[in-house]
C-alpha cells in the first residue's frame, strides 16, 4: 500500500513527497472554488459545523432548509432532515461549476441526529449521482458528534456494510485518542489500536497532526503524545502492523495549521513523515 498524500493548506512535504492532490475548502461561506485551482486533483472539505458562518453569499440563498437549520447564533447543523441532504448536494454541485473533486470530505451530525444519517446519506449521494458526480466520499471523525469514538466507528462500519453505503471512513487519529483519552495511557492506546483492525477495511484516509497542550493542529506527533517516545513508537507500531500490508491506498491529510518554538509546520510535517517511513509507510 502507498499513503497518498493530499496537500494541505499552504503546507510543504519534504521534497521526496509530491502530491498531486490539494485540499480546497468548500464550507457554506464559499462562494466560488480557489481560483489557483486549475486541473488539479482536489479534496473537498465541506462544511465542519465548528463555528458561526454569514450565510450571505448568492449561492447559499437558494437553500433555506441549510440556512434554517442552523443554531440561532448561526453555527451550521448538519444531517437535520433528508431536505437538508438534498439541498448539501445541490449546494456543492453548485459550487462545482463543473470541476469534480476527487475526494468530497464530509462530516458527521451531532449524536441525537446520528441514527438518521444513513438514510439522509443516501439522499445526498443519489442527488450527486443522478448529476453524475463519482467522487469518493469519505466522512471524518469528530469529538462530541455522531462519529466520534472506537464504538461510533465499529457500529457505523457495520451500517456501511450492511447498507452497502458507498462512503468510506477518515481516521482522525488526534481527535479519537483525544475522545478515548488514550493520549497519555499507553493500554488505552493499544486498546483503541487494536480494536481498529475490525473496521479497518472501511478507512481510506488519516488524518494527523499534533497538539501542544490543549493547543490542537500544531506541532508533530512528538508533541501530540507530549514527548513521551514510548506512547509514539507504540502508536506508529501497531499503526504500520494494521495497514502497511494492506492491499488499498490510504489518503494522508497533515492537518497542521501552526508549528512552535523550534519547529516549524514544513519540520512539524517532515517529522511525521519520518516517522511513518520509519515504520514502513511509503508515500506515492
Ligand atoms: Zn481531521
Amino acid at each position: 500500500m502507498h499513503l497518498i498524500p493530499i496537500k494541505y493548506h499552504n503546507l510543504n512535504y519534504p521534497i521526496h513527497i509530491k502530491p498531486t492532490i490539494k485540499e480546497v475548502a468548500g464550507h457554506f461561506d464559499i462562494e466560488f472554488l480557489s481560483s489557483d485551482l486549475k486541473d488539479d486533483k482536489f479534496s473537498l472539505h465541506t462544511e465542519y459545523a465548528a463555528g458561526l458562518r454569514r450565510f450571505d453569499t448568492d449561492i447559499i440563498q437558494s437553500f433555506p432548509e441549510i440556512i434554517s437549520s442552523s443554531t440561532n447564533r448561526g453555527v451550521p447543523r448538519l444531517w437535520t432532515s433528508e431536505k437538508w441532504a438534498e439541498e448539501f448536494a445541490q449546494f456543492l454541485i453548485g459550487l462545482f461549476d463543473g470541476k469534480h473533486p476527487h475526494i468530497i470530505e464530509i462530516h458527521p451530525p451531532r449524536i441525537n441526529e446520528f441514527s438518521n444519517f444513513s438514510e439522509r446519506y443516501k439522499i445526498f449521494y443519489n442527488e450527486l449521482q443522478s448529476n453524475n458526480i463519482k467522487s469518493k466520499i469519505l466522512i471524518e471523525n469528530r469529538n462530541g458528534f455522531g462519529l466520534s469514538g472506537i464504538d461510533n466507528f465499529q457500529s457505523f462500519s457495520k451500517i456501511i456494510d450492511d447498507d452497502k453505503l458507498n462512503l468510506k471512513l477518515i481516521l482522525d487519529f488526534p481527535q479519537l485518542f483525544n475522545f478515548e483519552e488514550a493520549r497519555t495511557d499507553i493500554k488505552k492506546l493499544e486498546q483503541v489500536m487494536n480494536s481498529i483492525d475490525g473496521f479497518k477495511h472501511n478507512v481510506d484516509a488519516f488524518h494527523i497532526w499534533g497538539q501542544v497542550g490543549g493547543s490542537s493542529h500544531r506541532g508533530d506527533l512528538n508533541d501530540y503524545f507530549n514527548n513521551n517516545e514510548s506512547m509514539k513508537n507504540k502508536f506508529l507500531k501497531l499503526l504500520a502492523k494494521l495497514f502497511v500490508n494492506s492491499d488499498k491506498d490510504i489518503y494522508f491529510i497533515p492537518e497542521i495549521n501552526a508549528g512552535h518554538d523550534n519547529c516549524t509546520r514544513e519540520k512539524c510535517l517532515s517529522n511525521i513523515v519520518e516517522d511513518l517511513e520509519g515504520v514502513g509507510f511509503k508515500f506515492g
